[in-house]
């Protein structure tokens, strides 16, 4: 590979280049401007505001779907915890009406028996305060838990939303650039079909050597690759489009674009 380049080196500072018809450098041009947008295009990709936007909100909407989870689940618990509690109270409110019936209605006359239901009533009725106490609080437990759970749901389902749209915007702008990427790709293939190979050989190998910009424009006299100043007669060398030149100081193939 060295010696194939150092042969054409040679040969273009000689003033005479093979391998590369005036022809094939304009061919070779347009392929450069193809590679340099297929790179652009492939990194736009990756760089696209919109797609990192979207990364970070699909990691919050997991987030606070995990969360709201949590606490659907917390208030399906209370929830049961209260109609247990209510339970209680019904069946506590059962027994003590039991008792008070018995203890009212004159069936039971034994001082010992009816110490000993009164008894009975006092801590059912002492049970039925505490679990009546218990239901409140479970109450304003699960009104809470109702109320963070239809906050965090509509928090969730606005990110959605977002989320949604942003998605297409960025769909849309992915399309848009695969489309681009698929024609540029496509018309590069169709170059390189009348391409001549040596020309090709010429133009790959110096674009690896001189970070990915083979061919350089004349501008203002100086190389749009190095930016220095091109000798008048290289510069007319180039205009003249009568033969293929490289820069004396980056090595670069000069073209010239016309005014
Ligand atoms: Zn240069």
């Amino acid at each position: 590979m060295f010696f194939t380049y150092s042969f054409f080196i040679f040969y273009f500072i000689g003033g005479i280049s093979y391998g590369i018809t005036y022809e094939s450098l304009q061919d070779l041009w347009k392929l450069q401007n193809y590679d340099n947008r297929i790179v652009e295009l492939k990194k736009s990709f990756k760089a696209m505001p919109l797609r990192k936007k979207l990364l970070k909100l699909k990691d919050e909407i997991i987030k606070q779907r995990d969360e709201l989870k949590f606490k659907q689940d917390e208030l399906e618990e209370t929830r049961k915890k209260l109609r247990q509690m209510e339970r209680t109270c019904r069946d506590l409110t059962f027994m003590q009406r039991d008792i008070e019936t018995k203890l009212y209605s004159g069936e039971v006359t034994s001082v010992k028996e009816l110490e000993q239901l009164e008894k009975k009533l006092n801590k059912i009725k002492n049970n039925k305060g505490i679990s009546e106490n218990l239901t409140l609080e479970l109450i304003e437990e699960v009104e809470e838990l109702e109320k963070q759970v239809n906050e965090q749901g509509n928090s969730l389902k606005g990110d959605k939303r977002k989320y949604k749209k942003y998605k297409l915007k960025y769909d849309t702008e992915v399309y848009k650039i695969k489309e681009e990427l698929f024609k540029t790709e496509f018309a590069r293939e169709e170059l390189l079909e009348n391409l001549e190979k040596d020309a090709l050989n010429i133009y790959e190998d110096l674009k690896k050597r001189k970070n990915g910009i083979a061919i350089a424009l004349v501008e203002d006299g100086k190389c749009s690759g190095c930016f220095m100043n091109l000798p008048i007669a290289l510069e007319n060398s180039v205009k003249s489009k009568q033969k293929i030149s490289m820069c004396e100081n980056c090595g670069r193939i000069l073209y010239w674009k016309g005014e």
